[in-house]
C-alpha cells in the first residue's frame, strides 16, 4: 500500500449528528467547497444525504451543480460565488439558492430570461469587506430586490453575511449591522425566510449567531480551530488521516512516500514526530516525494506510519499550530494525487 488519505464516514456522519445537535435549533448548512475541505465530495455529499443533511454550502456554480447531481432535487444547495450572468443562469438552471453580494447582480437578474424565479440570498457586508453590500447600498439594494420579487423574477429567501469568527467585539459589532439590515428589508416589505451569518466557531460557542442556518465546514470534518478549544470539548473528531509507507532504509534514516508534493508543508521538518513500530520518531526532513524519519530497529519496507489525523499523534490543526497557520491549511493541501479512501471506525 503507498500513501493514502483514508476519511472514516462514520466519523463523520457522528460529527454530523453532533453540529446538529450543538446548532440546535438552527439548521446546519454543510459546507463543501474545495472538494469538501479535500475529503472528496461525491462521498461527503452522499454520506450527509443519507444522514439527513438537507442544506449544503458549495461555494462556487460548477460546484453547487455538482452537489446536485449527487443530492437530489430536494436538497437546497447554496452558492456565494457568482460571477455574473452566465452563473446567475446556470445557477437557476441548477436550481441553486444563490448568495447575492453584489448590486450589480440583481441588475443582470432583471434582464435574465429564466424560466422560474431565482432563489436570492443577500448578502449585506458587516464588516470583512470581502463581498457584500455596503450598508450605504443597502436600502437601493432592497429596493431593487423588491422589483425583482413583484415581476416574479427573484424570491428573496434569506438575508446573511460572514463575519470574523477572530473576536467577540467585532462580531458583535457585525450582527448589530447584520439586525438592522434584515429590519429595513422588513420594513421594505420584503420576507426573507433565512438569516444565516455564523460559520462552526461562532454557531458552536455564540447562540445568539445561530439564527435559521448555520454554515458549517471546519467542525463537519473534525477540524478544531487553532488555538482554539480541543476536539473534545468541542465534541468532535477528525475523521481523515494521512498515511504513507516506508519505502527503504539506510543510514540517512526511514525514508516514507509522502512529501511536500503531496502537501505535507516542509517547514514542518524537524517540529513533530509520528508513531512508528518502534515508538515515537522525529519528522527529520521532508522533500518533494519523501519523508524521512529517526529511525527504530527492524524498520522495514510497508510498514504504515500515520502522519497527522485520525488516530495519529497529530491533527491537522496540531501541526498548523506549529507553523503559525489554520487546520484547514495542513488539511486543503493534501493532494487530489493522494488516493482518498473510504472506511469505517479508523480501519
Ligand atoms: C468557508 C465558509 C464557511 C465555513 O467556515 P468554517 O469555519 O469552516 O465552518 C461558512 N461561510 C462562508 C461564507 C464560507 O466561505
Amino acid at each position: 500500500m503507498s500513501a493514502v488519505y483514508r476519511v472514516d464516514l462514520d466519523a463523520f456522519a457522528r460529527n454530523l449528528r453532533r453540529v446538529r445537535e450543538a446548532v440546535a435549533p438552527a439548521v446546519p448548512m454543510l459546507v463543501v467547497k474545495d472538494d469538501a475541505y479535500a475529503h472528496g465530495l461525491e462521498r461527503i455529499v452522499r454520506r450527509a444525504g443519507e444522514e439527513g443533511v438537507r442544506w449544503f454550502g458549495a461555494f462556487d456554480v460548477v460546484t453547487g451543480a455538482a452537489v446536485r447531481a449527487i443530492a437530489g432535487p430536494d436538497a437546497r444547495i447554496f452558492v456565494w460565488l457568482i460571477g455574473g450572468a452566465d452563473d446567475l443562469a446556470a445557477g437557476i438552471a441548477a436550481d441553486l439558492d444563490l448568495g447575492l453580494g453584489d448590486e450589480a447582480l440583481l441588475d443582470d437578474l432583471a434582464r435574465l430570461a429564466a424560466d422560474r424565479p431565482a432563489r436570492v440570498h443577500l448578502k449585506i457586508d458587516t464588516g470583512l469587506h470581502r463581498n457584500g453590500i455596503r450598508p450605504e447600498r443597502w436600502q437601493g439594494a432592497l429596493a431593487r430586490t423588491a422589483a425583482l420579487v413583484d415581476s416574479g423574477r427573484a424570491v428573496l429567501e434569506g438575508i446573511w453575511s460572514h463575519i470574523s469568527e477572530a473576536s467577540d467585539t467585532d462580531d458583535d459589532d457585525a450582527r448589530a449591522l447584520f439586525l438592522a439590515a434584515r429590519d429595513q428589508a422588513r420594513s421594505a416589505g420584503l420576507d426573507p425566510r433565512f438569516s444565516h451569518l455564523a460559520a462552526s466557531a461562532a454557531g458552536f460557542a455564540r447562540g445568539e449567531f445561530r439564527e435559521d442556518l448555520v454554515r458549517v465546514g471546519a467542525f463537519s470534518y473534525g477540524i478544531r480551530p487553532a488555538g482554539g478549544p480541543s476536539e473534545t470539548d468541542l465534541g468532535i473528531e477528525p475523521i481523515a488521516r494521512l498515511t504513507a509507507t516506508v519505502t527503504t532504509v539506510d543510514t540517512a534514516g526511514v525514508h516514507l512516500d509522502v512529501g511536500s508534493l503531496h502537501g505535507l508543508p516542509c517547514t514542518l521538518a524537524a517540529r513533530f514526530d509520528v508513531d512508528t513500530p518502534g515508538g515515537p520518531r522525529r519528522v527529520e526532513a521532508i522533500r518533494a516525494t519523501e519523508t524521512v524519519l529517526a529511525p527504530w530497529d527492524d524498520a522495514a519496507p510497508g510498514d504504515e506510519i500515520a502522519i497527522f489525523g485520525r488516530g495519529a499523534r497529530s491533527s491537522a490543526t496540531d501541526l498548523a499550530e506549529l507553523i503559525d497557520t489554520i487546520g484547514e491549511e495542513i488539511a486543503l493541501r493534501v493532494s487530489p494525487s493522494l488516493p482518498r479512501v473510504y472506511d469505517a471506525d479508523g480501519r
